[in-house]
This record gives C-alpha cells, sequence and structure tokens, in this order.
C-alpha cells in the first residue's frame, strides 16, 4: 500500500475511522470490510478535505454496512462440559462444577453452575442438562426483559410480540414479517443491559423492517445509548 494513512471524521456522535489510500484512480471509492474496517482510495492530488468531506457524505451508508457486517457474530468456542470449564450467565462468568447424584439438575452456587448428573463423566448428559437450563433462563428472562422494554416505549402501545427462543448460529435475533420476535438463546450469557438491546433492536424492526436511516433514527430514540452496549455485546467472546 502506498501512502496509506489512517483519519477520523465525526459523523453525529460517532466517530468513523479509515484508511486513505492515493493512487491513480479516478474516483473516490469506500469500502467497509467485513472486520468493519474502513477503507477509501482517491485519486492522486484529491484534497484530503474532498475526502473527509465525501466520508461524512457517505456516513449513513458506512455506518449501515458496519451495522450489517457486526449482525453475523463470530462463531462461539467450542464447549466441552468439563469440570472447571468457564460459562457465561447475564455477563458474569461461573465454573462448571459436576457432581454425580441421583437427581439430576443444575444450579448457581456462588461463582459455580453446580450441575448434579447421574453420570458426571458422560458428556452428552451434562450438556443436556446444562443447555436445557440456559435455555429455561433465556425464555424466562427474555419474556420479562420485553415486557418491560415494551412497557416503556412510546408509540409501541398495544402491540404483544410473540416471542420465540432458539439457538441460532449466526446471530442475536431477528423480527419476522408477521412480527414474531426471535432471540438466540445464547444472549443469556450476556450482560442484561446487552439483551436489552437486542430486544429494543428488534421491537424497532416491528414498525421498520430494513436497516434504513429511518430505522436508526427510531432506535436512538427508544434506546439513546444502543450503540455502547452494541459494542459491549461485540466485545464478549463467549
Ligand atoms: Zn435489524
Amino acid at each position: 500500500m502506498v501512502n496509506a494513512n489512517v483519519e477520523t471524521v465525526q459523523f453525529g456522535s460517532m466517530p468513523i475511522q479509515f484508511s486513505v489510500e492515493f493512487r491513480r484512480r479516478k474516483h473516490i471509492g469506500i469500502t467497509v470490510k467485513p472486520d468493519l474496517s474502513v477503507h477509501v482510495a482517491a485519486p492522486e492530488g484529491t484534497p484530503l478535505s474532498d475526502v473527509r468531506a465525501r466520508v461524512k457524505r457517505r456516513g449513513p451508508w458506512i455506518l449501515r454496512q458496519i451495522d450489517r457486517f457486526q449482525q453475523y457474530r463470530p462463531a462461539p468456542t467450542p464447549r466441552q462440559y468439563l469440570n472447571g470449564e468457564t460459562h457465561r450467565y447475564l455477563g458474569r462468568q461461573y465454573r462448571l462444577k459436576i457432581v454425580a447424584g441421583d437427581e439430576p439438575r443444575v444450579r448457581l452456587v456462588g461463582r459455580y453452575v453446580e450441575v448434579v448428573a447421574n453420570q458426571p463423566k458422560v458428556v452428552t448428559e451434562v450438556r443436556g442438562l446444562v443447555e436445557g437450563w440456559y435455555r429455561a433462563h433465556a425464555r424466562a428472562i427474555f419474556e420479562k426483559r420485553l415486557e418491560v422494554r415494551l412497557s416503556g416505549l412510546r408509540g409501541f402501545a398495544g402491540l404483544n410480540p410473540p416471542l420465540l427462543v432458539r439457538r441460532l448460529k449466526t446471530r442475536w435475533g431477528s423480527c419476522s414479517k408477521a412480527g414474531r420476535v426471535l432471540l438466540n438463546t445464547e444472549l443469556v450469557q450476556a450482560p442484561v443491559e446487552c439483551i436489552d438491546y437486542v430486544i429494543v433492536h428488534e421491537l424497532c424492526h416491528l414498525k421498520l423492517p430494513d436497516h434504513s436511516p429511518a430505522f436508526f433514527r427510531l432506535l436512538a430514540r427508544c434506546m439513546p445509548d444502543w450503540r455502547r452496549r452494541k459494542e459491549k455485546l461485540e466485545s464478549i467472546r463467549l
């Protein structure tokens, strides 16, 4: 790369950082990569102020691209369901403690997820118990947060979207055309403020299905600090 330098422009409350490369070409081109980096290629001799103005003007498009890539979360580390393994619940870390017992169950004890299993060495049994526990808690918590959030939103009165909780590979949640909210079971590992962000994002889709600028205006009205919550969510390695 020749003459690449990193610049930042402020777009609303959002700083957009990008690299600029000057080379032989006719027009200014902007690319957003899946790693969320922004690259600008500009014709040689273009004043930097022109490049910055262009990036600023394309701000809504750039943020939409970044948002689109952020929808996809990295694959979680595979779990092995062994003693001492770290598991997350509502943003806190717990260690797995597997003990033998006649009445299989899972519960939180201090900083441990305690699993009582008939056969503690049989990974499939332990996994089944832990996953079942997560599923049940995910549903209960999501239902409650959906209710809390919905009641606090202006202009959403009378809406009562059905909630579906599933393990999803690539998304935190979605909202169907029929107005059904689908949330990823794994989201229960994140702090409540991040769960709320995904819920409010999906609730906004009840009004606007796309990721248009109008959608993000609605989202910002419903949750002014949504970007902070989203960044927090994306920074968590599950
Ligand atoms: Zn969305």
